[in-house]
């Protein structure tokens, strides 16, 4: 053997995944890739993603839990948790005793919240006060065109859906950023505190209500545009939920289309990957579950996060129609909890570990572990379980790559997969490597996009 060949034969290497992508994997790609890019423009926030989701599953055979007695194999199965986090299952061959294949990925993202009672008007502007929810650079939501969007519960109990800003004739909405001319105090402050929570003020309008000496005569002309369009008066914000995310659509980025730029692609582009790849099966071995959970950018808690007991509940009916335990279900099952991690950027080399990074272009990421200051809050997936991944998504071709967030002691995240792992289900992390994540514009490869799409397919198709 020469030294080529022992090369070969003995160290890992990982390669680009163009190297490796067929002329038919090539034209899937932008068959996929076009449909997720029209999901993304569909649905930004949770309520968007379960309303798009619930409807393609409806049209593609999907039933509520509600209206089985029992199952068979290829049954296809979901539960509407409160519109903001679904569950879908396809019926597998093998009693789910003998463990289901899960994916779990969550379809919430960074944004600015509507305060509860949010209208003010200051110097003749009109303006919503916000709350960011999760992590984001505060500084990145300010001169960029931004959109409302939301439902309303009035007291009738009539619900109204709010989008303003996504329509090309649509006004959109803003916060404004101080002039680099009067910035000599402000450039002298860190990035997390040139721009404060307090000054992410969402400018409404400024053309004050006619014929009238009164005060806040903009506020109460905003008011009345509410009022025209929705029906709504100002005690209706205490029963919204109204958020601020960019406005606009999704665009391939690059001069060769290799990208695409959009807004939440965490995590809805790992969540898209599960539920397009569930809509494909027939009857698999194992049955199916396909998790779109709701608040893991704070936590995964409350009724719709991950920490949840709707998904045992969701679990528990499934194993009953079968006359099986749900505990034996747990332990034998698999989960991919399917989030996204840091793509290398080499603007910004000196914070990874160049050699455990995601990287554009390598296809899905496995993570074995996320945490921080010594893996502190990480699933540290196994080697068994590595290992099963790793079998898995070779038998299916899979280009795939692992990953770490960042170098060590650099900061730090986590995902759903310590929940699904204190379920005493064996979990481990992949997804999609994102440039600018939590930004209000981010960067996925197309590459990258599909084989998260395979992975997920690999995963419900395979033995455990
Ligand atoms: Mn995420
Ligand atoms: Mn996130």
């Amino acid at each position: 053997m020469n030294n080529e060949q022992l090369r070969e034969k003995l160290l890992y290497a990982p390669k680009n995944g163009y190297d490796r992508l067929t002329e038919q994997e090539r034209q899937e790609m932008n068959d996929y890739c076009k449909n997720y890019m029209a999901f993304m423009d569909a649905a930004k926030t949770e309520r968007e993603a379960v309303q798009f989701s619930m409807r393609a599953a409806e049209a593609a055979g999907f039933r509520s839990l509600d209206s089985f007695q029992e199952l068979k194999p290829g049954d296809r199965v979901y539960y509407n948790n409160r519109n903001k986090s679904i569950l879908f299952a396809v019926i597998g061959e093998k009693l789910l005793s003998e463990g289901a294949n899960i994916v779990a990925s969550h379809i919430d993202s960074p944004r600015l919240d509507v305060k509860p009672n949010p209208l003010y008007e200051d110097s003749g502007i009109a303006y919503f006060k916000t709350h960011y929810y999760g992590g984001i650079k505060k500084y990145q939501w300010t001169t960029i065109p931004l959109a409302i969007h939301g439902v309303v519960y009035k007291k009738n109990g009539e619900v109204v859906t709010v989008t303003i800003g996504e329509e090309e004739t649509d006004p959109v909405v803003y916060i404004s950023d101080l002039l680099i001319h009067l910035s000599g105090d402000q450039m002298k402050k860190t990035l997390a505190e040139g721009i404060a929570g307090e000054q992410l003020n969402v400018i409404l309008g400024t053309e004050p209500i006619a014929d009238e000496e009164g005060a806040d005569r903009v506020k109460l002309a905003v008011m009345c545009l509410l009022n025209e369009k929705y029906g709504l008066i100002e005690e209706d914000f205490l029963s919204a939920e109204l958020t601020i995310v960019p406005a606009g659509k999704s665009r391939e980025v690059g001069l060769d289309r290799s990208l695409l730029g959009a807004y939440g692609h965490d995590d809805r582009v790992c969540a898209y990957a599960s539920f397009a790849s569930l809509l494909e099966l027939g009857a698999p071995k194992h049955t199916a579950v396909c998790v779109l959970a709701d608040k893991e950018e704070i936590g995964s808690v409350g009724i719709s996060g991950m920490q949840s007991r709707c998904f045992e509940l969701f679990m528990e009916r499934l194993c009953q129609m079968q006359g099986v335990n749900r505990r034996a279900c747990f332990a034998n099952s698999f989960c991919l909890s399917c989030d996204v991690c840091n793509a290398f950027d080499p603007n910004f080399a000196e914070t990874c570990d160049k050699r455990n990074n995601g990287q554009l272009n390598f296809g899905v990421a496995i993570t074995k572990y996320t945490g921080s200051r010594g893996k502190g809050g990480a699933s540290d997936a196994s080697a068994e379980v590595m290992g099963h991944i790793r079998s898995v998504l070779d038998a299916k071709g899979v280009v795939w790559q692992t990953a770490t967030l960042g170098k060590v002691d650099q900061g730090g995240g986590g995902t759903v997969a310590a929940y699904m792992a204190n379920r005493n289900i064996p979990t481990v992390d992949a997804g999609v490597p994102v440039l600018s994540m939590h930004a209000p514009l981010e960067l996925v490869s197309k590459l990258d996009c599909y084989m998260t799409m395979r992975a997920s397919k690999a995963v419900y198709e395979s033995e455990i």
